[in-house]
């Protein structure tokens, strides 16, 4: 049976030291959210990828990701992809150290749309991804 980990917003993997990826459409999209052109977010809001190969979100000076407000995603409606495919489609190995998603069994079909409503993939995506998997 498929695992589905229920996100508890505790942002504690906003906190969690790394990189956040951009692919140019998530440019566009994070740009016109914030109101800015695509020029301008870049500057102020992106460094180079470590392996120097496209874009990644700054981090606060504290390590925490750059749009993360108090306890809340500044930019949510248009977070990046590698912030929604977290904890279900991706996780660090140790991540139950510090990720409170509640872990659920549930039926492939309660999966399929689980995970579709959580990072906005589509069903088809999903149910390949969890094929691949099995
Ligand atoms: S994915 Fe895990 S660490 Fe991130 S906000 Fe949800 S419960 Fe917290």
């Amino acid at each position: 049976m498929p695992i589905f980990h229920e996100c508890q917003r505790c942002t504690a993997c906003c906190r969690w030291p790394g990189q956040v990826r951009l692919t140019d459409a998530e440019i566009a999209r994070l740009a016109a959210f914030r109101g800015v052109s695509e020029h301008d977010f870049i500057q102020q809001f992106t460094r180079l990828a470590s392996d120097r190969r496209g874009l990644a979100l700054l981090d606060q000076p504290n390590g925490e990701c750059i749009f993360l407000e108090g306890e809340n995603c500044a930019v949510q409606p248009v977070k990046p992809q590698q912030c929604r495919d977290f904890p279900n489609l991706w996780r660090y190995p140790d991540a139950e150290k510090f990720c409170r998603a509640v872990p659920r069994e549930v039926g492939e079909e309660e999966y399929v749309r689980l995970v579709t409503a959580a990072t906005g993939r589509t069903p088809e995506e999903i149910t390949a991804l969890l094929t691949q998997k099995s």
